[in-house]
């Protein structure tokens, strides 16, 4: 049988999710720019993709791709040849995007989780994770985490002064910003 407080806490998400998106919709972006805005911004370099930008959003290529052209006509993104593979588009952001990102709508919402749980944060954003994973896995698809919690992040392991980590999976070196990044091959641990 269900715990109440487990099913409050999910309304209590839920809602949140809601009215953050009601405060999203008033902005100068959609909810979908938003989304899209703050994937380009946090990817790392192997994952500023229109395909992993789809799977992170559980949307379709078609759909993704029209987000990305309102954004690219707001000067907020570029949609360019990687440098990895000639066949493959490589999404930045403009420094007009990372501007626009400074007024974020999620922003309150953050300053809201901040207001309400001083000196929990670690262990909300702990469980949040981890209920993440769990619908992940239930569902199928790709949990995006952040690089320094992969299997294959060796902490330490890479040679140069701004790249002191290492990626075992793609054998690349990474910065201390590409280990706070999401990316698209990322596996916990558990997983
Ligand atoms: S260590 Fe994992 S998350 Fe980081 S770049 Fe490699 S595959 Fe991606």
């Amino acid at each position: 049988m269900m715990i109440p407080a487990a099913l409050e806490a999910a309304q209590l998400i839920d809602r949140l999710d809601r009215l953050a998106r009601g405060g999203e919709a008033a902005g100068e972006l959609n909810p979908a720019q938003w989304e899209a805005l703050r994937f380009v911004a946090r990817a790392n370099r192997f994952s500023r993709t229109p395909a992993a930008l789809a799977e992170y959003l559980g949307s379709t290529r078609g759909t993704v791709s029209q987000t990305l052209i309102a954004l690219e006509q707001k000067g907020h993104v570029t949609r360019e040849p990687s440098p990895r593979d000639r066949r493959s588009i490589m999404l930045e952001l403009t420094p007009a995007g990372a501007q626009a990102l400074k007024h974020d709508p999620i922003l309150a919402l953050a300053a809201d989780l901040e207001g309400a749980a001083p000196g929990q944060l670690e262990a909300v954003v702990e469980v949040l994770r981890r209920t993440l994973h769990a619908m992940i896995t239930r569902n199928g698809g790709r949990a995006f985490g952040a690089c320094y919690t992969c299997r294959h992040f060796r902490k330490g392991g890479g040679s140069g002064r701004s790249t002191p980590h290492h990626c075992a999976l793609l054998d690349e070196p990474l910065s201390e910003a590409d280990s706070r990044a999401i990316c698209v091959e990322q596996k916990s641990e558990s997983a």
